[in-house]
């Protein structure tokens, strides 16, 4: 078989070959759709109870198999064991959640002349799921299980480093019952199964997880054909830090080295106010010499490998040498290891200050005070993520108000929840996922009027 008919699955922390998997291309897209587009009317027909139940089934099938779906995440995207099993129960968790949706589809009455006006949320159809490396699981449930529970089918294809969870949980959504070709999975190139997939004219939506460049893409095909998308796109999340904060807290190097680092709300521009600057770096110091990195099936360890060779490169592309930093250590040997770094000497308009490194790397930028905070905050086409630090509530008030970020945490580095909405502003996306809403944007709002006018007397 040629390169471009498989891929091959790599564990990150050891190199060895986990899985040989076929590789889509856009023939295997075309019968897909095709298989999905009949399913998904059938589903759309069925007693939102029904649907309700069934996705309640699959949650319990997901939920029997978190060990084994949390080993293979640490096998194929070297993640941390109980890291993965929290991801594991993320989708078992989604799904229950987004299955009470599929019953409170609610339209609604709204009061006309002369008749009924009333509104019907109906879903789109084949909705198409293209996901990232960084968190196989989640992101690929977040993008297809509201979908699901609205009433659409889905065909995901996963990244090319990390298909196997996703074919996993396609294979447990069957033995749940759900029915053949609503919930399929598509490994494969994005060049060609991803682009497939964003051309096909009878996929009714795109949801992308991935690089600003890529969604920039995505975006720009789906617009010829008038096709809605969600971007969940990259991130420079600032983590900002005032004088009055609690500090250890405040710079927790978990709030940018969780999962390595690839992670599109890592805080890695750790901003802090001047008067303790020399302070948060020495805290910091302290922080990363502690840092256990390893395998990740052991659960002792705190970080994990990067997922490849390619972005071990890329992240040491930003890191030279000789450059100031404060650095913890990384085992040697096989593996795509990189020791947690906090960059000293950057400018803030460096590119490790600007651009999305995806690796275990912040940098360290001083400010002089609340106006100057915001500012740098803001300066960044990003907008995805961000926290800060501060006793005193108005400021906190004030500067959540001001920074241009779709999801904030004030005095803590809070991780994402499937109940409260989730997505980013400015190039970090388009859309929100999770959340009480989750489900709106996989429907549209059909208005129908009905006369009450009778026959002329
Ligand atoms: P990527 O853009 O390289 O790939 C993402 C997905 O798109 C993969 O499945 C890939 O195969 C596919 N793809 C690639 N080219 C395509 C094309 N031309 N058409 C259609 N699909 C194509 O991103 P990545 O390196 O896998 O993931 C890392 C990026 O994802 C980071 O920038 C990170 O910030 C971002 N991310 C964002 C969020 C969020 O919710 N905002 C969450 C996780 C990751």
């Amino acid at each position: 078989m040629s390169a471009e008919h498989e891929l091959e699955v790599l564990n990150p922390a050891t190199e060895e070959v986990v899985a040989t998997v076929p590789a889509a291309d856009a023939a295997d897209v075309d019968r897909a759709v095709a298989r999905a587009a009949v399913a998904q009317r059938s589903w759309a027909a069925a007693a939102p109870a029904d649907r309700a139940r069934l996705l309640r089934r699959f949650a319990d099938v997901v939920d029997t198999h978190i060990e084994e779906l949390a080993q293979l995440e640490v096998r194929e995207a070297g993640h941390l064991l109980g890291n993965a099993r929290w991801e594991a129960g993320n989708a078992r968790d989604l799904l229950l959640y987004a299955a009470g949706g599929a019953e409170r589809l609610l339209g609604k009455q709204i009061p006309v002349p002369g008749g009924w006006n009333v509104t019907f949320q109906e879903p789109l159809g084949v909705v198409g799921v293209i996901a990232p490396w960084n968190f196989p699981m989640p992101i690929a449930a977040w993008g297809s299980f509201p979908a699901l529970a609205a009433g659409n089918a889905v065909v995901l294809k996963p990244a090319e480093t990390t298909p196997l969870t996703a074919l996993r949980l396609a294979e447990l959504a069957l033995d749940a019952g759900l029915p053949e070709g609503l919930f399929q999975v598509l490994p494969g190139y994005g060049h060609i199964a991803g682009r497939a997939l964003v051309d096909h004219p009878d996929v009714a939506k795109i949801v992308f997880t991935g690089s600003t460049r890529t969604g920039r893409e995505v975006m720009e095909r789906c617009a010829r054909l008038v096709k809605p998308v969600t971007l969940e796109l990259g991130g420079k999340s600032p983590n900002i830090v005032f004088a009055d904060a609690d500090l250890k807290r405040a710079i927790d190097p978990f709030s940018f080295l969780d999962n390595s680092g690839q992670d599109c709300c890592a805080r890695t521009r750790i901003l802090v106010q001047e008067s303790v600057h020399d302070e948060v770096r020495d805290l910091l110091a302290d922080a990363l010499s502690t840092v256990v990195v390893g395998d990740p099936a052991d659960e002792k360890t705190q970080m994990g490998p990067l997922i490849s060779r390619q972005q071990l490169d890329r992240v040491r592309s930003f890191v030279p040498d000789d450059a100031p930093a404060l650095r913890g250590s990384a085992p040697d040997g096989p593996g795509f290891w990189f020791a947690p770094t906090v960059l000293t000497g950057e400018r803030h308009d460096s590119a490790a200050a600007c651009e999305e490194i995806f690796g275990p790397v912040a940098v360290l930028l001083p400010f002089t005070d609340e106006q100057d905070a915001i500012r740098l905050a803001n300066d960044t086409p990003y907008g995805l993520a961000g926290s800060l630090w501060t006793r005193d509530l108005g400021r906190a008030l004030r500067v959540s108000q001001a920074v241009r970020a779709g999801n904030l945490s004030v005095n803590s580095h809070s991780a994402v929840r499937y109940w409260t909405p989730f997505g980013g502003l400015k190039q970090s996306g388009v859309g929100r996922e999770l959340g009480p809403d989750a489900l709106a944007a996989f429907t549209e709002t059909k208005n129908v009027f009905i006369s009450t006018e009778g026959p002329a007397q």
